[in-house]
């Protein structure tokens, strides 16, 4: 077994997260990870790809699972093992600010001589902050590093040096890879311009099997997985585009994020003929859903169109995104290419005015009709979202939110309909870094507590999500934005009990967390009020990890209520052994 060339490493949130006592509250409710955030950004698998293609080896290590799968492994002794010409780390989302600067200092630690590179949304928000760390030795920024990844790679292999004297060759060299930020011998730190924004993702390959390949080629399947279940539950991510036409307040995704960050004008797709093939590769060795990222309808009709006619009669679950209301023909095209598709809608308030000051452009009216032609076409389940903490929204208009949810599966009960499921969660743990709330705080009603990346990092260490999070608004302070949380959670719990959208199990369940969750707020709270004293403080927080720990899972609602069934053999390693043979073998012979 050869040792790669790059391995990327993904950290958990919090790096002693199996030491601290942090109660995190429903910050990954309605994701598939823990709230250790352990799922690895899709970029990983798409750079991997890249590299390998160009014959490099790289291989996925996610520290975060292994840490979660177990709580005696030992991260040290396993990472001093590691060989490799450098080393991957990404920050992508927020959260990981504390994990991924830690994981960088270790691999050092015990790498003194191995490249260390950063990437991800995050990475080159605080590319200027990160570069300081004398552990940190490069940066690619923007939203595509696949062939700068690949340059720096190649420069790294042929024996260039992390840090060049100025003058030098292999300082021209760095100079003139796109999107790199780097510090030469003498502790100058440089970024080169974002001119690598490619206009179309049709040069990537999202294509799992690179994770399948790598637990043929290193026979670890446990540092591999996306992300603690997914063995259980295989859901993978298609990606259509990069980028987005909507400017959403908070959205560190969103288009003027995308072009002051990222450098990018506009939203580079996949085309729609790849993306069914993405989707469909998938399907030869997973049971599971996927999810496509991004509404297939925002490059326009004659994209709907040809991608839904590339799909057509795939019968596998496929998770949709709608960002605006669609109307009948749309989903009576969708269903007739995919009559397994789950519609995903992110409402986030009943209120016109709150939605509308968030970036949502549809009335009630507009998208109750969506949701009606998609019910009547055939969609095997709405999931419709909420969210606590926005512009203009106060503690009542949240629970008017619950109330509107309440007529809804009134409504949708009276006709026996049981596929339309809200969820209600808060905006959290962090504003994103980017967004027009986080830029200009004022002017969109909120207040910021954060705004480095050191800032973030000492918040993650706080002893609950109230204290972590980054903001408060006008309307609402972080109190406020808690207890409307829990308030809501547990009402909404409720209804979709009392309607039968869950079952009375699931909702009995979930209200005891919910009050658990809340005592332990209350006496977290009582701790940080009376106890200044850091080390007895500590103490008397510590005590409550074992609380804390079993109330981190699954909050204001069940985890599982976003599962759709599956048939069969979830991963089927026989099919999957047979294509990763099968590429292999295409490889060979051309
Ligand atoms: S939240 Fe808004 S801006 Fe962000 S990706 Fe979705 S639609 Fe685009």
């Amino acid at each position: 077994m050869s040792n790669p060339d790059l391995i990327l490493l993904h950290a958990p949130s919090v790096y002693d997260f199996r030491k601290e006592a942090i109660l995190y509250g429903p910050v990954s409710d309605l994701v598939p990870s823990t709230p250790v955030f352990e799922m690895y950004p899709i970029g990983f698998t798409t750079m991997a790809e890249y590299l390998e293609r160009a014959g490099l080896q790289t291989r996925i290590i996610n520290l975060a699972v292994r840490m979660l799968d177990d709580a005696d492994f030992d991260v040290e002794g396993y990472v001093r093992k590691l060989d490799a010409v450098a080393f991957g780390i990404d920050l992508h989302w927020l959260p990981h600010a504390h994990g991924s600067v830690e994981v960088a200092r270790l691999v050092k630690r015990l790498h003194p001589g191995t490249p260390v590179i950063f990437g991800g949304f995050s990475s080159t928000y605080f590319h200027a902050e990160l570069i300081r760390y004398p552990f940190i030795d490069f940066i690619l920024r923007g939203d595509s590093t696949e062939l700068p990844l690949l340059r720096l790679m190649r420069y790294l292999r042929g024996g260039g040096k992390a840090r060049p004297a100025p003058g030098s060759a292999d300082y021209g060299v760095l100079e003139r890879i796109p999107n790199l930020a780097w510090k030469d011998s003498e502790g100058a730190a440089h970024a080169n311009p974002i001119t690598y924004s490619p206009d179309s993702l049709d040069d990537l390959l999202i294509d799992y099997t690179q994770v399948l390949k790598a637990v043929v080629r290193y026979r670890d399947l446990a540092s591999v997985k996306p992300f603690r279940n997914w063995m259980k539950y295989p859901i993978t991510a298609a990606l259509s585009v990069r980028g987005c036409r909507y400017n959403c307040t908070t959205c560190g995704g969103s288009a003027c994020t995308f072009r002051s960050i990222h450098g990018r004008s506009k939203p580079a797709y996949r085309s729609p003929e790849k993306l069914a093939q993405d989707i469909r590769r998938i399907g030869e060795f997973s049971e599971g859903p996927v999810f496509v990222l991004g509404d297939i309808r925002q490059p326009g009709e004659a994209y709907t169109e040809r991608f839904l006619d590339a799909i057509s009669g795939w019968k596998k679950p496929v998770f949709l995104e709608l960002f605006d209301a669609a109307p009948r023909s749309f989903f009576q095209k969708v269903a007739r290419s995919l009559p397994n598709f789950t519609l995903e809608i992110s409402m986030e308030s009943h209120d016109e005015r709150v939605r509308r000051s968030f970036g949502r452009p549809y009335s009630d009216r507009e998208i109750e009709d969506t949701m009606d032609y998609a019910l009547e076409a055939g969609v095997s389940r709405l999931d419709l979202f909420f969210m606590v903490g926005l512009k203009e929204q106060t503690y009542d208009s949240v629970m008017g939110t619950v109330e509107y949810s309440r007529h809804l599966l009134e409504r949708y009960a009276a006709r026996g309909e049981k596929r339309v499921i809200p969820f209600i969660s808060p905006l959290a743990p962090f504003l994103d870094p980017g967004s027009r709330a986080f830029e200009e705080p004022e002017k969109n009603g909120y207040k910021l507590f954060c705004r480095t990346l050191e800032d973030h990092r000492q918040a993650l260490l706080a002893p609950s999500w109230k204290y972590v999070l980054n903001y408060e608004t006008v309307w609402m302070n972080r109190d406020q934005i808690v207890d409307a949380t829990y308030e809501a959670g547990k009402r909404l719990n409720l209804v979709k009990g009392e309607y039968g959208v869950i079952d009375p199990e699931v909702a009995e369940a979930t209200d005891r967390r919910i009050t658990v969750a809340r005592s332990l707020m209350a006496e977290i709270d009582r701790i940080v009020r009376t106890t200044p004293e850091p080390a007895e403080r500590r103490r008397q927080l510590n005590n409550l990890k074992g609380h804390v720990d079993s109330a981190n899972l699954s909050t204001v609602c069940d985890k599982r209520e976003l599962e759709v069934a599956m048939k069969g053999m979830r991963i089927n390693m026989l099919q999957a052994a047979a294509l990763v043979v099968s590429d292999w073998w295409k490889a060979k012979t051309g």
